[in-house]
């Protein structure tokens, strides 16, 4: 697309009309894309590897619905099971054969998971988990990490990455001083300062919260024995260990990040891939734990449309989709990508540091290794804003901010990851 100025006209009409109706015209804040200074793209389909926009430019995609389109845009199988299912009727509020189909494969696939309730979104995975936690264990107090996003329950929006970060905003006013003083936010990475708060408040700990991998700083893999020492320390603290897998679930390898680190968590909370593109969250563990919601126990769950079928026929067919080949795939064109990210950015003296597990790629402009969100907050995000505005120009869509990585998807070829670079060693050269 560098031909020439891409052009965005009815973006901006649509942006100013939505501004009239909701709120920062957007529903999710990053897309508004503030922090880039840019006006949104508005979206009118995509197919594969690619977005096509309202004003006729198309983009390789890396954002993927921001995680869930692991096998790209409108997959023709995931599109067959919606029209199939949506013609038996979308929602019953009645239990279906397909929800048992469905808590069955993730129950296989995903090592801790004994027993899995669906719900909407990751946002109520992670709230009804740290419900699950404290109930489970009559305690109050969570551990979190900075620079973590576990969605915007009240105790979870404390430190938190994100949008959050993107836009640099405190914690979010509306969140009761008695609710934030009962979670505590420690680095990531760090298994010294986590000790310390158990030693300090080891009896009231209901829970440790953790991406396996950080994904909401940017991408921050666990540096080794991290996970191993979080698993321990909630161990001998009678605290559980609560794997936030929304974003790394399905994502990082076919038995999530705790198959590819071989740590067990307690809970898990899932999203994203698993709903394939519709909302969907899930919460799992320890038949024992879990047993305790509701009508099963007495902690209180509960969801209109959990388990709606249309949800559960994309997200079982996606996941249905992910064979191991998909991963070696994924795994490849992630170095890929990387390794020439790098050598752009080496060509042209651009301070980079790329952070990636599997598809999960994201290059910091800076030459600190990135290991937390301290670190993370090291990258130089003037250079950040203007590389994504050359992206965008070039046709390529990358996340609208620092702190969040790039997707790669089963169905991007090598010839997109090429492009990408390409692409990438262009800005580079400009900046
Ligand atoms: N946890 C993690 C790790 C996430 O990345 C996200 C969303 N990016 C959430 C929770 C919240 O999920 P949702 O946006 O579906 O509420």
């Amino acid at each position: 697309m560098s031909e020439g100025l891409r052009k965005e006209q009815l973006s901006r009409s649509a942006f100013e009309e939505a501004k009239q109706y909701i709120p920062g015209g957007v529903n999710s804040p990053v897309r508004a894309f503030k922090s880039v200074g840019l006006t949104p793209i508005y979206m009118d389909r995509g197919e594969g590897s690619r977005v096509y926009d309202i004003d006729g430019n198309s983009f390789i995609d890396y954002v993927g619905s921001w995680g869930p389109l692991i096998m790209g845009h409108a997959h023709p199988e995931v599109v067959e099971a919606l029209k199939e299912t949506a013609e038996k009727g979308t929602s019953f509020g009645a239990p279906t054969l397909l929800e048992t189909e469905m808590a069955k494969l993730v129950c296989e696939r995903v090592p801790s998971i004994e027993v899995v309730r669906m719900v909407n979104s990751g946002t109520e995975a992670t709230m009804s988990a740290i419900r699950l936690a404290r109930g489970y264990t009559g305690r109050s107090k969570i551990i979190k990490f900075e620079g973590s996003y576990h969605g915007h329950a009240d105790s979870l929006l404390i430190k938190a990455g994100s949008g959050i970060a993107t836009l640099g905003l405190p914690d979010s006013p509306g969140v009761p001083e008695t609710v934030a003083a009962n979670t505590i936010a420690v680095p990531y990475n760090d298994l010294e300062s986590i000790q310390l708060a158990f030693e300090r408040f080891g009896e009231e700990i209901a829970a440790v919260i953790v991406e396996p991998v950080a994904g909401n700083m940017g991408v921050v893999p666990p540096a080794e024995g991290f996970l191993e020492g979080l698993r321990k320390l909630t161990s001998d603290y009678g605290s559980l260990l609560i794997f936030d897998e929304v974003m790394t679930g399905f994502r990082v390898g076919l038995h999530s990040a705790q198959g590819r680190y071989n740590v067990t968590p307690d809970l898990t909370c899932l999203g994203k891939v698993i709903g394939g593109g519709l909302p969907v969250g899930a919460y799992g563990g320890k038949r024992e734990i879990m047993e305790q919601i509701a009508p099963a126990g007495p902690i209180y769950q509960a969801g209109t449309l959990s388990g709606n079928p249309l949800a559960m026929a994309a997200g079982y067919t996606t996941l249905k989709l992910l064979t191991p080949e998909v991963y070696d795939r994924l795994e490849r064109l992630g170095a890929r990508l990387q390794a020439g990210i790098e050598q752009g950015a080496k060509e042209f003296g651009i301070p980079m540091s790329v952070n990636r597990v599997g598809s999960m790629v994201c290059p910091f402009f800076t030459d600190t290794p990135v290991v937390n969100f301290d670190t993370a907050k090291t990258s130089d995000l003037d250079m950040f804003r203007r590389y994504f505005a050359l992206m965008i120009q070039e046709g390529i869509s990358v996340p609208p901010s620092q702190f969040e990585g790039m997707f790669i998807s089963g169905v991007h070829t090598e010839q997109d990851i090429d492009a990408t670079i390409e692409a990438c060693t262009q800005a580079f050269r400009s900046l």
